[in-house]
């Protein structure tokens, strides 16, 4: 549907069953060219964008950019169908996920299953294997910092880097509108299931750079915020959202310092951390989410030895976490 002028959101399904999510994409539409933000795993483009435009009677030669917004499957797995979809498109991604986007193995080590090796929580079997199998990327080849500007013919857009959930996590803002087309960049209190109710806890990666990312959005002050997961904000839901995306991150932090203290010297691992925290926050189901937490988890933890207050020793495996 069109959520404001030259903006459509093409919703598609992500996984089956109770657990099944959905994925917003959105095609941003001027009188001379078009941008294909994001584009699924592998199928959403013929199943659902192409569909979705000959029903409203979008050219697909007009899509010349399109967007991997970050480096998660379900964001970047449909890059090979849209290079095929779209001939003229270049593939657009920051530096920093870019990376993971183009190679696999890479995608693996560093957002797959990224903390198996150092902290000893592996990604379930099942997600790694559905990983996989809902991915056929194309390597982009045109990197954007953000501050970029693109014209559709009648406005303007531009791109936004909003780090945290990635580290080259990639909005665009649309003042026409005075709408941001946000992705996964905020992430409210809980990542929802098509139905609304809580999948798993909001996989923020990287603690300060979203904290000023929310701050930054505050300061943008959006009418709309266009998500992948959460559908559409407008208006005092905009603040809400962003409020309730930020308390998350202040009442995660501090309950994790408490459970660090308890610890104390003689250390805690991630996968205690996980066990004695995902009982206690969230109304997720709390048997498949320990990866999920552990994103955020391993943020702070990261955070709080980047401040001298609380060691990460690594000379043995897993690592045990020592409050300072
Ligand atoms: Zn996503």
């Amino acid at each position: 549907m069109e959520i404001a002028p030259g903006i459509h959101r093409i919703t598609t399904p992500l996984g089956e069953g109770e657990s099944a999510r959905r994925c917003d994409l959105y095609l941003l539409a001027g009188q001379d060219r078009s941008i294909l933000f994001d584009s699924g795993i592998d199928g959403t483009i013929p199943r659902y964008v192409l569909p979705y435009l000959a029903e409203h009677n979008l050219d697909p030669a007009s899509v010349e950019l399109v967007v991997a917004s970050h480096c998660d499957v379900d964001h970047f797995g449909g890059l090979a169908d849209s290079q095929q979809a779209f001939k003229r498109a270049q593939l657009v991604a920051h530096p920093a996920d870019a990376g993971l986007i183009a190679d696999f193995a890479t995608y693996k080590a560093g957002r797959g299953n990224p903390f198996e090796a150092i902290y000893g929580l592996a990604e379930l079997p099942a997600t790694q294997e559905w990983q996989r199998a809902v991915t056929r990327s194309a390597p982009p080849n045109k990197l954007v910092l953000g501050g970029e500007q693109a014209s559709l013919g009648g406005r303007t857009v531009e791109f936004q880097h909003l780090p945290g959930h990635t580290l080259g996590h990639l909005a665009l803002w649309d003042a026409a509108n005075a709408a941001l087309i946000l992705a996964d960049a905020v992430l409210g209190a809980a990542v929802p299931t098509a139905s609304g109710e809580p999948a798993f806890p909001p996989t923020y990666r990287h603690v300060v750079p979203y904290l000023e990312t929310i701050a930054r959005i505050q300061a943008l002050r959006p009418d709309i915020l266009a998500t992948a997961h959460y559908g559409v904000y407008e208006g005092s839901a905009v603040v809400s959202f962003l409020a309730e995306s930020q308390a998350f991150v202040l009442d995660l932090g501090w309950r994790l310092e408490t459970a660090l203290r308890a610890g104390g010297p003689g250390g805690t691992t991630l996968p205690e951390l996980i066990a004695e925290l995902n009982p206690r926050i969230g109304d997720w189901p709390k048997a498949q989410s320990a990866t999920a937490l552990a994103f955020p988890v391993v943020g702070h933890i990261e955070d709080l030895a980047t401040k001298g207050r609380l060691l990460i020793d690594l000379a043995v495996q897993p690592a045990q976490l020592k409050w300072l």
